[in-house]
This record gives structure tokens, C-alpha cells and sequence, in this order.
């Protein structure tokens, strides 16, 4: 059941102790899978002001390549936690939540689930970003069909009976093998990174998201924000944010930017 917690108005936050913001990617930045230009402005305005960026998304570990080069971010989390990429310099890197001996075993895990979901559930299809993945299988809920949300339920349900564990994003249901979510996998990433001990600064990192595969991270992150349409999502999240904006997507991200860059002067 959903704690009773009313989510309080984003300006509310009190800004002056931060170092870091983390963001989801998909609907807390971008709308209809493009990258809003404001939420993209919010990002550089933050960058230049000193504030550490973490992008944290269901999206595969291959576009993580791409955005840690390419985006005003420190690190960028793909695969909801699996792994990382960062540039150190000139140099590309990466990092991985799981030991390389688990991953075979985790392969195995996501064939089955695959050829299951094939057999029980022959109209559900797999992400059209699939070629970019490494630790996760997804499957469409959203993206290039509407799932309903009694099949989306259905599937998670096959996912779970394999041992596996699933998150659902607004467009994506995850079948995770390993024991990463956002928050372990910012977590781990921060400390290897940014030599980052969250434990210890915990207050000074705000997240931001929009829905259930953000769960594990609004219940870690003491001060988290919602982009407003979170509210469509409350039914998958446990813990909600702390903290709303007025705006949807893109839209609330810069609104939540401007607030946070104002508080630093
Ligand atoms: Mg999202």
C-alpha cells in the first residue's frame, strides 16, 4: 500500500546545501521520447553553477555511451542501476553493478523469461532499443503500443515467477536478474566515480523522476521531486516524492532547475 504522504510544492525544497541532482530520463526530461530544449538549458545552467549531474535511466547501457559523452552529466546510469558510463578526460569509461562471473548467469535467466513471454504472451513485444542492451531485457508497454495496465500486471507476474525482478517505466516493463535498482546503481556509481559516500551527504543529492521504475529511488533519496505528472504513476510507488512540480516533463525539470540555481545565488 502507498504511504499517505502529500507531496509538497517543489519551491518548499530548500536548496543551499546541494551538490548533486540525479534524473530519470524518460518523461522527467523528455516528452514523447524527445528531449525537451528547456530541461536540456536547465542542465548547463547547473553544470556551470557546479552542481554534479547524474542522468539515471531504464534506457540501455549503450545509449549511457552516448549520453555521458554528449550531455553536461558526470556520470550516466543506464538499465535502471545495472551499469555506468562516465569520461574521464579525453577517456571513455564504464562500470557494472554485477561481477562479470553473474552475468552468464543472469543471460541464462533472460532467455528463459524471453522465450516464456513468447509463448504465454506471443502480442507482447520487445523494446525497440534492444540492440543497446547488456544486463536487462525490456519489453513495450508504451513506447510503440499501450499495454493495458491488467497485461502489464500479467507480465510482471511471468517476469517474477522466474526469480527475475521488474520495473515498470511509462515505457518499458524491465525483467532485472541482478539485485540493482537506481538507487544501488547511483549508489555504487557515485562512489566509484566521485569517491561519493552517500551515506554521508545523503541531503545534498536531490532526485527527480516521474514513475515506478523510480521507486527504489524515491525511497532512498530523502529529498526527491516529482515532474507533475508523477501523479499518473502513484499507484507503483511505494514511497512518492517529497516534492512536486507544477509543470509536466521537460517542463517541471527546469522549473525545479531554475529553483535549485536560484537557491545557490
Ligand atoms: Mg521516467
Amino acid at each position: 500500500m502507498r504511504k499517505a504522504r502529500v507531496m509538497r510544492h517543489y519551491k518548499e525544497l530548500d536548496p543551499t546545501a546541494l551538490r548533486g541532482l540525479i534524473f530519470d530520463i524518460d518523461d522527467t526530461v523528455t516528452n514523447q521520447g524527445v528531449l525537451e530544449a528547456e530541461a536540456f538549458v536547465a542542465m548547463h545552467r547547473l553544470r556551470a553553477l557546479g552542481v554534479d549531474l547524474v542522468a539515471v535511466t531504464g534506457r540501455p547501457l549503450g545509449w549511457t555511451d552516448v549520453i555521458a559523452r554528449m550531455w553536461p552529466v558526470r556520470i550516466a546510469v543506464g538499465e535502471n542501476g545495472a551499469g555506468w558510463a562516465w569520461m574521464d578526460g579525453v577517456h571513455a569509461r564504464e562500470g557494472y553493478f554485477a561481477e562479470p562471473y553473474k552475468r552468464a548467469a543472469h543471460d541464462r535467466l533472460l532467455q528463459e523469461i524471453r522465450r516464456d513471454v513468447a509463448s504465454k504472451m506471443p502480442h507482447v513485444r520487445l523494446a525497440n532499443d534492444r540492440g543497446a542492451r547488456r544486463c536487462d531485457l525490456a519489453f513495450d508497454v508504451g513506447e510503440e503500443v499501450s499495454l493495458p495496465p491488467a497485461e502489464i500486471d500479467a507480465l510482471v507476474a511471468l517476469i517474477e515467477s522466474h526469480g527475475a525482478r521488474s520495473a515498470v517505466s511509462t515505457v518499458h516493463a524491465h525483467a532485472t536478474p541482478g539485485d540493482w535498482d537506481k538507487a544501488r546503481g547511483v549508489e555504487r556509481a557515485l562512489r566509484e566515480v566521485l569517491n561519493v559516500d552517500l551515506d554521508q551527504e545523503l541531503h545534498r543529492w536531490v532526485f527527480v523522476g516521474d514513475s515506478g521504475n523510480d521507486s527504489a529511488a524515491f525511497t532512498r533519496f530523502p529529498v526527491s521531486v516529482g515532474v507533475a505528472n508523477v501523479r499518473e504513476h502513484l499507484h507503483r510507488l511505494p514511497t512518492p516524492p517529497r516534492y512536486v512540480t507544477d509543470s509536466d516533463r521537460g517542463r517541471g525539470f527546469a522549473e525545479l532547475a531554475a529553483h535549485l540555481c536560484d537557491g545557490r545565488g
